[in-house]
């Protein structure tokens, strides 16, 4: 079997305890994990302690000049990093290795932005000062990602706290960290000094030994939003701020003059990718009634020819999820719903055999509107279906979800899409597209879906506190206080 380390403090090391990680395509273990104890993990907060001020210190110039590189390894070993992560998550090859050659271009963002995080000078209403405000960074970061997509979501933390000047303990998902273990050696190939990026993985304790931790600035995590809760409540121990990416269940509505076409292609891409497992999947589909017919029947069609297959191989479209209890869930829910009268227009058996895979599934919830399938984030391959009338309804839809991630509308008519966007409660509105990302661009939510924006300068910002500085320019004695009374 494989073996992975942890890697803090500049360190490769082994830890104590271990666990064996599952082929997502076979069930079986292919790799042995470190588990990070509650003294690994406060030893990788010490260093990264330690490295504070000396990366803080560090001009930005340089700091940017490091992620530049680390964004060249990252290009480079793309088709490694995807290989281990199709292996240990199941994601199929095609996803990982576009999605990993765009992190390197987040890593190029960030290191470009290093240097263009600037202070202000204030135009005090006093003239014998001077006022400005530096933007120092926070401290150390403790970043927690989930299972599905750790390269990525770990770049969108990573870039801009470095960036910022901030150093980080990062702690894998206990699911699938085989791509960002590895990812340790392409920081320590750049050359970051030691404590500046620390990466090891655990479950809970280990997320909790770190997110409780009193040196401990910020906390970003991305996740599920009940974990997000004990975080909240863990980070009353140290204070940290804290920012959180959460699940979603957002809508994707399509209007009856809509090019449907390629709007079915897009809803396909936005729930069966990834196997549904991504935050933003368009797991919600709210269809006008005058064209539902015709747009189910498209992406029956679609999802009955899509290429179920072993994740590594090139021709898999859609490949296992990554573990047996997620499985586990999205077939209970799909159940449930049909037994609360939701219709199954395809999918919705566990297929015989190997692996932990789940057909693309569809049901039309058309006169089941509150089934669990509509209302809770599944994060698998189940598209949950929605009719509606006039817009005012598709908007009470859209709208009615304690989630507010993304969005999508597909209408030919702007009017009506300027309409929609500004009413849709969501931090993201795609229209006439779906699942489009990029560095330059924010992306965050609202409500269950949390409060953090990645992407984007404001997200560098978000690692930084403002200092506000106080300069007398007078050379005149400052008068005694009592006699001025
Ligand atoms: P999860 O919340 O179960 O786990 C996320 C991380 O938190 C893991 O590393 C886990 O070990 C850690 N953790 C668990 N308990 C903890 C605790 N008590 N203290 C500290 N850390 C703890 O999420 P998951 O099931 O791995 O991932 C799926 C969820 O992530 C979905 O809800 C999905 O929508 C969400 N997600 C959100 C985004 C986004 O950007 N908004 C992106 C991807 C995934």
């Amino acid at each position: 079997m494989d073996r992975f380390q942890h890697y803090i403090d500049g360190r490769f090391e082994d830890a104590a305890e271990g666990f064996d990680s599952l082929d997502p395509a076979t069930g079986t273990a292919w790799a042995r994990m470190p588990a990070a104890s509650a003294d690994d993990v406060c030893r990788a907060v010490d260093a990264a302690d330690r490295a504070f001020a000396g990366w803080a210190g560090t001009t930005a110039t340089a700091r940017g000049k490091l992620l530049y590189r680390l964004a060249d390894l990252v290009a480079e070993a793309a088709p490694r990093l995807a290989a281990l992560e199709t292996r240990d998550t199941g994601k199929i090859i095609r996803e990982t290795t576009a999605q990993i050659a765009y992190v390197a271009e987040y890593y190029r963002y960030y290191a470009g932005l290093a240097d263009k995080i600037e202070g202000a000078h204030l135009p005090i209403d006093k003239p014998d000062m001077e006022v400005w405000l530096r933007r120092e960074p926070v401290g150390v970061v403790a970043a927690v990602v989930p299972w599905n997509s750790q390269l990525f979501l770990s770049a969108v933390k990573l870039g801009p706290a470095l960036a910022a000047g901030c150093t980080v303990v990062l702690k894998a998902s206990e699911d699938g960290p085989a791509p960002l273990l590895d990812f340790a050696r392409l920081v320590y190939q750049a050359g970051f000094p030691p404590g500046v990026v620390n990466i090891l993985t655990g479950g809970p304790e280990a997320g909790h030994a770190l997110t409780t931790h009193p040196k401990i600035a910020h906390i970003a995590f991305t996740g599920g939003p009940e974990t997000a809760r004990h975080i909240v409540r863990s980070s009353a121990e140290n204070l940290a701020k804290v920012s959180l990416e959460l699940g979603g269940k957002s809508p994707f509505i399509v209007f009856d003059d809509a090019d449907l076409e390629s709007a079915a292609n897009a809803q396909v891409a936005g729930i069966f990718a990834a196997t549904g497992q991504s935050c933003v999947a368009g797991s919600r589909l709210l269809v006008q009634r005058g064209v539902k017919d015709d747009f189910l029947a498209r992406l029956k069609t679609k999802a009955e020819a899509v290429t179920i297959g072993a994740p590594g191989a090139m021709e898999t479209e859609v490949g296992p999820l990554c573990t047996a209890r997620q499985r586990e869930r999205i077939d209970r829910i799909v159940a449930e719903s049909v037994a609360a009268g939701a219709r199954l227009v395809t999918g919705g058996r566990v297929p015989d055999g190997p692996g932990f895979y789940y057909p693309p599934t569809i049901l039309d919830c058309s006169d089941t509107p509150n089934a669990a399938s509509v209302t809770e984030e599944l994060f698998g391959p189940v598209l949950s279906v929605v009719a509606f009338e006039t817009e005012e309804e598709a908007l009470r839809l859209a709208n009615d979800t304690a989630y507010g991630l993304a969005s999508g509308v597909f209408t030919r008519s702007l009017t009506l899409a300027h309409r929609m966007i500004r009413g849709i409660r969501a931090g993201v509105v795609w229209v006439n597209t779906y699942r489009a990302v990029s560095p330059i661009a924010p992306f965050g939510g609202h409500g269950l879906s949390g409060h953090g924006r990645e992407g984007g300068l404001a997200a560098a910002l978000d690692y930084t506190a403002v200092k506000t500085v106080w300069l007398r320019t007078s050379d005149d004695p400052i008068p005694d206080p009592f006699v001025m009374r």
